[in-house]
């Protein structure tokens, strides 16, 4: 089957007179492997959508299916377990803590989980290595400039080996030259681990390039 299957999914905020329809039926295939960007104008859903396939919001109707398995009818535990196994998150706001490391912070998610440090250093280090910040692993997240904060935000998505990588505008708050490296370099991860990567985007023409692009317009698939 395939890696995700979405079915005639909707999502509100509000109930009765106030609620907004912000989703309106998405259905939606991925195959392990694929390379999704999703555009669109601003508000129309896409960040929404991401949240969804990342289980940390629920749909108001419609399934999500991963690996053939209605995910939304798990628990809220085992809905967070699955999450911290499968999927992997990469945001605008890269979210590092600030007191710890490159290194510490690439470790965090296998720490949290009740992975040993000198266990966890393995592939930290491995991964920093692939964004390429191997000479900036003892620095914290303020000594670092925008795209190399975004790189370690990237390898500690990465650390716990997620079948999915979620990016919501991952490159939103980057120069463009910034920009099209952190593209680059996620579509060079993709190619070289075979995840499936959904990547939220405004840069429609870098998104050409990566995969297939699925354009959302006030809350459908157009
Ligand atoms: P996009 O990512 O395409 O810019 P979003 O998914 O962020 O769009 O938002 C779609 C719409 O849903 C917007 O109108 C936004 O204001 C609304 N929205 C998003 N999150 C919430 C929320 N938690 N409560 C109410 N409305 C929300
Ligand atoms: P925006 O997309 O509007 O910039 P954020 O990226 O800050 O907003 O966060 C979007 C949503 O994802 C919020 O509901 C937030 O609680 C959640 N979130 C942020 N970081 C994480 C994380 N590391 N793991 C899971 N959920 C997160």
């Amino acid at each position: 089957s395939s890696l995700l299957e979405v079915r005639n999914l909707h999502k509100s905020y509000g109930s009765g007179s106030q609620a907004v329809d912000v989703l309106k039926g998405i259905d939606l295939t991925i195959e392990a492997g694929d390379t999704v960007a999703l555009v669109g104008p601003s508000g129309a859903g896409k960040s929404t959508l991401l949240h969804m396939l990342g289980t940390i919001d629920r749909p108001t109707k419609g399934e999500v299916l991963f690996d053939g398995q209605n995910i939304f009818t798990l628990a809220e535990q085992s809905l967070a377990s699955f999450r911290n196994r499968s999927i992997g998150f990469v945001f605008q706001f890269h979210h590092l803590l600030p007191e710890f490391t490159a290194m510490e912070n690439v470790m965090m998610p296998l720490l949290i989980g009740g992975t040993r440090r000198s266990v966890a250093e393995v592939p930290a280090r491995r991964l920093l290595d692939d964004v390429g910040l191997s000479h900036r692993i003892t620095h914290r997240p303020g000594e670092l400039s925008g795209g190399e904060q975004q790189r370690v935000a990237i390898a500690r998505a990465l650390v716990r080996e997620p079948r999915l990588l979620l990016a919501d505008e991952p490159t939103g708050n980057l120069d463009m030259k910034t920009s099209d490296e952190i593209h680059l370099l996620l579509d060079t991860i993709q190619r070289s681990t075979g995840i499936s990567l959904v990547i939220v985007t405004h840069n429609e023409k870098l998104a050409a390039g990566m995969g297939r692009t699925i354009r959302i317009v006030d809350g459908r698939i157009v």
